[in-house]
């Protein structure tokens, strides 16, 4: 008999994305299937999912759930053949323009996905289908362990994983009776903080064991710097807390099939490489000229991401010879920064302020270095996908980019380690210094394939990451 384990989730790629969570959702449940893990996901139903699925047939329905109305739990073949579920509340989850959409209804949209979660664990979907582990994502889905700690009968195990805390799905306790919480779970031994609902801290007090997405980030959550006022109940549970390395979808990021590009290419074929860049300059309209290195940038854009550091120290960049791709969207005064930014300097800094996924495969395969100078990344999968694609990241040393990329020092040059650049301060100076060792490494040819060749041939696959996890459920049986 398999491990069966329910994900509960509000992305998952390719039917919702807002970022990284819906990479790992789009790619976690397989790696464990091919472990023999029965692992299926439940959605919201947006209708990116409702329409990204055929086929939809209909399992339980409840006449009101949290105010929302009708909702029905429905079950389809994905992708692979596994089911994905989907709850379907159109009072929710029709017409939304962003998951997070911060209607009224915030709070009870995803309270609802998180009970539906808990009744499948506790209940089953309806066709004799009960998972033996509910894994809970991000606050989205963080009620569910206090649903099933206050439900009768045996608990079912849970894991949460922290993809970022610093959204915790904050709301006024009034919301509390609202989601159908328990007043017993509200209080500072659960889901109370500092006078407010924090969904994630329901989840993080109530679940079997917690999970986030690097090493670093697990020992820095548990600090003040680093714990967004939780610090105290993940050091107090640290014993219950891993961190296990996102991986990669190796067949979803892969230079050589992505059907994005002009001309595929791999670790044997990198000279090929050369005509995605000069296709990316032209396709940008940025100066074509291959002797200039292109910084690229592929993210959302808020303060965590550190884009405004690069800002700062974009004019040296440029004055040396350096181009700047870049491809976001998020908080209107850095988008606004960055279209400022390409009308002052044309054909050194171009790019699109939007989402664009074919265009980040383009970016990733044609830039020389590809930037993140996160003030904080839990784990961050672009640096993996740089690597990947033979452009050697430059990175602020936090979180999972600590974990992933190698510093160009002389020492790890010379013994062959290097992978990309790493800074430490949060500061323009200190992301410059190393914008300079990248533009003078890039100019010894040798050099620079050797680290791209480096980077390439690392395997930040997901089969890992998905052992660490059928290790850590196993132990929660
Ligand atoms: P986060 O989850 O904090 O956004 P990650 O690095 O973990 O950061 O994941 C970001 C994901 O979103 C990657 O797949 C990246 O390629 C993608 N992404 C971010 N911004 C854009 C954009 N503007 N267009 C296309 N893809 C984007």
């Amino acid at each position: 008999m398999s491990l069966k384990v329910l994900s509960v989730a509000a992305e998952c790629f390719p039917f919702v994305k807002a970022g990284g969570l819906a990479d790992v959702l789009g790619a976690l449940p397989s790696a464990l299937r091919r472990l023999g893990v029965d692992a299926r996901v439940l959605l919201p139903g947006f209708e990116g999912v409702l329409k990204g699925l055929k086929s939809w047939e209909c399992l339980r329905e409840w006449p009101d759930l949290m105010g929302g109305g009708k909702g029905r739990l429905l079950r389809a073949s994905g992708p692979e053949g596994a089911p994905i579920y989907a709850l379907e509340i159109p009072g929710f989850f029709e017409g939304l323009p962003h998951p997070y959409e911060p209607r009224p209804d915030l709070a009870r949209r995803f309270g609802a996905l998180s009970w539906v979660g808990a009744e499948i664990a506790k209940e089953g979907d309806g066709a004799g289908w009960k998972p033996d582990i509910l894994h809970a994502h991000d606050w989205p889905a963080a009620l569910a362990p206090a649903y099933l700690a206050f439900a009768p009968g045996p608990r079912v195990p849970s894991l949460m994983t922290i993809h970022n805390l610093a959204y915790q799905g904050f709301f006024s306790p009034s919301v509390v009776p609202e989601v159908w919480l328990p007043a017993e779970a509200y209080g500072m031994e659960g889901a109370e903080l500092n006078g407010r609902l924090s969904f994630l801290k329901a989840g993080l007090h109530f679940a079997t064991k917690l999970s986030t997405v690097s090493p670093t980030y697990a020992q820095e959550i548990q600090t003040p710097a680093g714990g967004c006022g939780l610090e105290g109940l993940l050091s107090w549970r640290s014993r219950d807390l891993v961190g296990i390395l996102n991986g990669v979808d190796q067949e979803h990021w892969d230079p050589a099939r992505s059907p994005h590009l002009r001309v595929p290419y791999d670790l044997d074929h990198l000279n090929r490489r050369c005509a995605n860049k000069a296709a990316l300059q032209e396709e940008l309209g940025l100066e074509q000229d291959p002797g200039r290195p292109i910084l690229g940038v592929v993210s959302r854009m808020e303060e965590l991401k550190g884009l405004d550091l690069l800002l700062s120290d974009l004019d040296s960049w440029l004055d040396s010879g350096g181009q700047l791709a870049v491809l976001g969207s998020g908080n209107p005064g850095m988008e606004e920064a960055f279209h400022f930014a390409i009308l002052a300097n044309p054909g050194r800094v171009a790019g699109k302020i939007g989402y664009d996924e074919s265009l980040a495969h383009r970016i990733f395969a044609g830039v020389d270095l590809f930037a993140v100078p996160s003030r904080l990344e839990p784990c961050g999968l672009t640096q993996l996908y740089a690597l990947r694609y033979g452009a050697p990241p430059l990175v602020r040393r936090t979180g999972g980019l600590a974990d992933t990329v190698v510093d160009a020092t002389p020492a790890n040059l010379a013994a062959g380690t290097a992978t990309g650049f790493v800074f430490d301060a949060p500061e323009a100076p200190a992301l410059g210094e190393a914008l300079r060792r990248g533009r003078e490494l890039f100019r010894d040819k040798q050099a620079w394939e050797r680290l791209q060749r480096r980077g390439m041939a690392l395997d930040f696959g997901w089969e890992a990451s998905a052992r660490r996890y059928l290790e850590l459920f196993e132990s929660m049986l």
